[in-house]
């Protein structure tokens, strides 16, 4: 037996949008299996899951990875949070996540995520001159060169740390407004793609806290003529992705059509900031579908009109949403009755 660090990660009950936590325990290693973590507590009072008088919360390992930055052996746990007597808490998703992929497995959904992002340094993004504005968007996405590209060294360790993690990340670019970027997760079953992007976000943190740089998912950084952040997000089901799925996908764009209000009421905070019709999206009060359209709600990718089968992205869900509420909404609409 040796000594490991096991990173326990949780999500808070800060509003509008919740934030990560973390702390560190010491235990006999090597872990093998989820079941050989223990629980642990915290005080709910001071993450805004709690009052001070009855403050006690408990974290139950939901799913541990390699710590990718630390030693051999050592872990991140990401965790429930739970009431002193083993319920549900209020502010925890990933319960309901569990139980609505259970009950609809037979659908066999999965989801690819892409995170957009914004450095900062200090109260400005990354790479931005200390007064005005950078040259106007046009040349930033995907691009090369010191004069465009701000932030590569820590994407690149991020996306390292990643693999090293077993996350299912498939990609990153640089986006559109200097200092902004993405990375990609999946495609993955729920609740693992929700699981893998918390533990994603943490490590991007983390890993920015090497670098001296923050990283906001916020989704309208700058305002004004520059794109926001979103986390597209990828979702086919097997009837969607066999032949005749074209037509499964369409009966999906009807059923998103009708509950558009409720998906945006879970699709982040401030998203009516992006969501403005310009910059690749569409307006907020708006549900449209297309074939290869940037500008709609519900993108058809052109391989999949092609084929006749695949998978759609919903562009609605902005950077700071939750996965576990978004990949729920998405399994209940598509799959379920409406
Ligand atoms: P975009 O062209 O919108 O920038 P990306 O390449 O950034 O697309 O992201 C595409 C995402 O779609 C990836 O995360 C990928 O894993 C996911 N994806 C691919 N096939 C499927 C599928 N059948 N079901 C769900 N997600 C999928
Ligand atoms: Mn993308
Ligand atoms: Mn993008
Ligand atoms: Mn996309």
């Amino acid at each position: 037996m040796a000594k490991i660090t096991a990173e326990y990660i949780w999500i808070d009950g800060q509003r509008p949008t919740s934030k990560l936590r973390s702390k560190t325990k010491i235990l006999d290693g090597p872990v093998k299996k989820l079941s050989d973590i223990p629980e642990w507590g915290y005080d709910g009072s001071s993450t805004s899951q709690a009052s001070g008088h009855f403050s006690d919360l408990l974290l139950r390992p939901g799913r541990f990875v390699a710590d990718p930055l630390h030693r051999e052996n050592d872990i991140l746990v990401l965790c429930e949070v739970l009431n002193p007597d083993g319920s549900v808490h209020w502010s925890n998703t990933r319960a309901q996540l569990r139980e609505v992929a259970e009950k609809y497995k037979d659908h066999d959904p999965w989801f690819g995520i892409e995170q957009e992002y914004t450095f900062f340094e200090g109260n400005r993004p990354l790479g931005w001159p200390d007064h005005g504005f950078p040259a106007p968007q046009g040349g930033y996405y995907c691009g090369v060169g010191a004069d465009e590209v701000f932030g590569r060294d820590v994407v690149e360790a991020h996306a390292d740390a990643c693999v090293r993690a077993g996350i299912h990340i498939v990609g990153t670019n640089a986006e559109v407004m200097p200092g902004q970027w993405e990375f990609q997760v999946g495609a993955v079953g729920a609740p693992d793609i929700a699981d893998e992007l918390w533990l994603a976000r943490w490590l991007l943190y983390r890993i920015g806290e090497e670098f001296e740089v923050s990283a906001t998912l916020y989704p309208k950084p700058v305002k004004g003529d520059w794109n926001g952040a979103g986390a597209h997000t990828n979702f086919s089901t097997k009837a969607m992705r066999q032949e005749g799925g074209m037509k499964i996908i369409e009966e999906a764009m009807r059923k998103l059509e009708k509950r558009h209000d409720e998906h945006i009421k879970v699709y982040g905070a401030h998203n009516e900031e992006r969501l403005t019709g310009l910059h690749e999206t569409a307006p907020i009060h708006q549900f449209r579908w297309g074939i290869s359209d940037r500008g709609a709600s519900v993108r058809i990718p052109m391989a999949t009109a092609n084929l006749g089968y695949g998978y759609f992205e919903d562009r609605r869900p902005a950077a700071n949403m939750d996965p576990y509420q978004v990949c729920s909404i998405l399994i209940e609409t598509v799959c379920g009755d409406y």
